[in-house]
């Protein structure tokens, strides 16, 4: 049976629930002319990487106790900080608005609130110069110093007071979309091209191990990475195919270079104990939240998890830290995401750990394993795009931000089409809503066969999460 037969409308079927996926369903539903379905990996509920691990969730990890320190916490894991962008992206900030309650919008429910002023800062100087030469950074690294930490304007700067993984929810629960929960569409048979059948759209069929989810009318790629690639590789969508192959390395050229590019972060959360009172906010600042780390190569950001969200009530003995890795030093210290040796995890703590004691300029050894009452390490193997695809002509919102392939009836989008952040998968998914919602006579667009190239994006030139390199 086609999924579409059960509504007159044609049906979808958007494989990844992340706020790209997530925004397109949405969207797609306002519009009224479409039917879809989402279908997302996540094991509890949709976000992909803007998501919190929250209180009491079940661990995946079985041996794992669910009455650990950190699972009385929420935790942003991933993205911490909504930048509104200066030019453009007004329905974004529209619903920013809305979630924060700002402008006389009535929102009973607030999920987002403005960074307080001082709450963002830069750790930056000890003596530590990102410009010296390579061999000079082993000295560097065992140099300490006290860091000059000055405040950063956060003015456009959001965060979650209930945890960053509300902002997935509100989207799905404001416009009740539908979510097929814990699935994986697999990337050798998940989706297949059946062609026009018994309808007037091109059709596929998707799947998941053991089960059947119908025929659907179009289908919608809202995610990256080898999954993406391999999920479109042996389908006739060529042309979009050869956009998802992608690259994984920490850098890519100034020019952009030729493949989509992803790097690698990991994401260190600890609960950590004060000794002779003391704890890192003494350090960092009382009033801090996050902090971009600019002076130590292993490190990128910091943030503290009981000062941001609001239901963190901390035993005031105990704060709640979530460190970010640089990309080169995720790439050093890979390993299998899903599965990490303990060896690896005990070996890529310690180094993190041992970073942020040289980046505060504390004594070697300060945050020692007395300290650290729980942890939790995890690695973000496709984190960060480095570059994003630029079609060529004259942009605007209509026809840049997202692929569509009109022939085949599949398109793709995603924060890699426009811009790495939340702001830019959620547009980037409104936008391909709005093209598909337009007319039924869908063109190519985007694709590469019409021109185009990956340019840097600002994650790599400096910007995004705070220089991710
Ligand atoms: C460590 C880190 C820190 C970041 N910090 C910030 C920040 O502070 N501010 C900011 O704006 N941005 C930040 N970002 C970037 C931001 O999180 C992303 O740009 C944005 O969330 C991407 O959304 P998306 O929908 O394009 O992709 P994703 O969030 O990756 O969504 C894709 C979804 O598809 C699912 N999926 C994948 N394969 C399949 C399959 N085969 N079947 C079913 N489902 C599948 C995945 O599970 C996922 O849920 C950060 C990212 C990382 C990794």
């Amino acid at each position: 049976m086609s999924a579409s037969s059960a509504s007159s409308k044609p049906s979808v079927a958007i494989i990844g629930g992340g706020i790209a996926g997530l925004s397109c369903a949405a969207e797609l539903q306002r519009l009224g002319k479409y039917n879809p379905t989402v279908f997302d990996t996540g094991r509890i509920r949709p976000g992909g990487r803007c998501s919190s691990r929250f209180t009491k969730d079940e661990p995946k990890d079985k041996g794992r106790n669910r009455d650990s320190i950190l699972s009385r916490y929420t935790i942003d894991h991933a993205a911490q900080i909504i930048t509104l962008p200066r030019n453009g992206f007004e329905d974004f900030k529209k619903q920013v608005k809305i979630w924060s309650g700002e402008g006389g919008n009535e929102q009973s429910d607030i999920i987002l609130k403005k960074y307080p002023r001082g709450s963002v800062v830069e750790i930056v100087s000890g003596d530590f110069d990102r410009n010296k030469k390579k061999g000079d950074e082993k000295q560097q690294k065992k140099e300490k110093s006290t860091p000059t930490i000055r405040s950063v304007n956060s003015q456009y700067m959001y965060y979650s007071p209930k945890g960053i993984g509300s902002i997935p929810l509100a989207i799905a629960n404001e416009n009740n979309l539908k979510i097929e929960q814990d699935v994986w569409i697999s990337p050798s048979n998940g989706v297949k091209y059946i062609g026009s059948k018994d309808s007037n759209y091109p059709q596929w069929s998707v799947q998941t191990n053991g089960k059947r989810f119908g025929n659907f009318d179009m289908v919608i790629v809202a995610h990256n990475g080898k999954c993406a690639d391999r999920l479109m590789s042996r389908t006739p969508a060529k042309d979009l195919h050869s956009l998802l192959q992608v690259n994984f390395s920490p850098y890519v050229p100034q020019w952009g270079g030729k493949k989509m590019t992803l790097n690698s972060i990991y994401s260190l959360t600890v609960a950590i104990k004060s000794q002779d009172g003391q704890n890192l906010s003494d350090v960092v600042g009382k009033d801090v939240m996050v902090g971009f780390v600019k002076n130590e190569p292993d490190l990128r950001l910091v943030t503290n998890q009981g000062k941001k969200i609001q239901d963190n009530s901390l035993d005031h003995d105990v704060e709640i830290w979530t460190i970010f890795s640089s990309a080169k030093f995720a790439k050093k210290y890979k390993g299998p995401q899903e599965n990490l040796p303990n060896e690896r995890v005990e070996e890529v703590t310690k180094l993190m750990l041992e970073g942020l004691e040289r980046s505060l300029g504390l004594q070697e050894g300060r945050i020692h394993q007395g300290l650290i009452l729980d942890s939790k390490l995890q690695l973000w193997g496709a984190a960060v795009p480095l570059n994003v695809w630029n079609p060529s002509g004259d942009l605007n919102e209509s026809n840049s931000g997202f692929l569509f392939d009109g022939q085949h009836g599949v398109g793709t989008c995603g924060d890699w089409l426009l811009d790495p952040s939340i702001p830019g998968a959620y547009e980037s998914g409104r936008r391909l809503a709005r093209y598909m919602s337009s007319s039924w006579d869908k063109e190519d667009i985007g694709l590469p066969s019409l021109g185009g190239e990956f340019r840097q994006s600002r994650a790599a030139s400096g910007a995004g999460i705070g220089n991710v390199r």
